[in-house]
């Protein structure tokens, strides 16, 4: 079984058109989502509409929860508030009650998905260091868990009480091994790579593969400067950061 596993759309329907196309192309049967599908770009609910329509695993990133009020815009950056504010006018009851349901994480027992830690996926914090992927690994209740958030593709391991990461972008699994992935992110990738990430969980391999797919970013950007969302959010793309 092939599991397509995104994360991170931010409106971007372009891409995440291009990065399922790629996924189904590459075997994809079942996917998974790592939360984030709203925010920064000017599709959301088109990219709602899209995932619902996979019926995969979803879990909540932090501007899913800043669009329904569960955490305060005002902790987000200028440009990321203004986007929240103008999901919210864009999305329908349906939609809204759809990012308000979505889960902090998601056992589906082969692996586990989360925005943020896994230790307090309520606060999105970042793994930014090997004591941070420790406390998330302490707290798995399987030995695979993917990511999103960073919107920064990497890996992170515990063998034997011991913390690693890699930035390769063929991991193997091991049972004996927990591992952390951050699949990046689809409609705005942030490690200077314009294109867009995802991954593809070979299960019967055991093998994890992250992919990069190039998309129209043209396309994108001009969404978001005719809806009036911060220019920013559309040069950004160009840049990958
Ligand atoms: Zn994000």
């Amino acid at each position: 079984m092939k599991y397509g596993i995104f994360s991170d759309v931010h409106g971007n329907l372009p891409a995440l058109e291009k990065v399922l196309s790629k996924l189904k192309s590459l075997g994809a049967e079942k996917f998974a989502c790592g939360g984030d599908i709203v925010g920064y770009g000017a599709e959301p609910e088109k990219c709602i509409e899209i995932v619902k329509s996979l019926d995969c695993v979803t879990v909540a990133g932090n501007h899913d929860w800043a669009v329904v009020n569960l955490i305060n815009p005002d902790l987000f950056n200028i440009y990321a508030r203004s986007a929240v504010f103008w999901t919210q006018e864009k999305l329908n009851a349906d939609d809204l009650d759809y990012l308000k349901n979505l889960p902090l994480r998601a056992n589906l027992n082969l692996f586990e998905v989360s925005h943020g830690t896994v230790n307090a996926p309520e606060n999105f914090d970042y793994i930014q260091s090997l004591e941070d992927a420790q406390l998330s690994f302490d707290e798995m209740e399987t030995n695979l868990c993917f990511l999103g958030h960073s919107h920064v593709p990497i890996s992170f391991f515990e063998i034997d009480n011991s913390v690693s990461y890699s930035l390769e972008t063929k991991i193997v699994i091991d049972s004996n091994i927990k591992t952390l992935i951050n699949v990046g992110s689809v409609g705005q990738p942030r490690d200077e790579n314009h294109l867009a990430s995802c991954a593809i969980y070979d299960t019967d391999k055991k093998e994890v593969h992250i992919h990069r797919v190039e998309y129209d970013i043209d396309k994108a950007a001009k969404a978001i400067i005719d809806a009036k969302l911060p220019k920013i959010l559309a040069f950004r793309l160009y840049e990958g950061k």
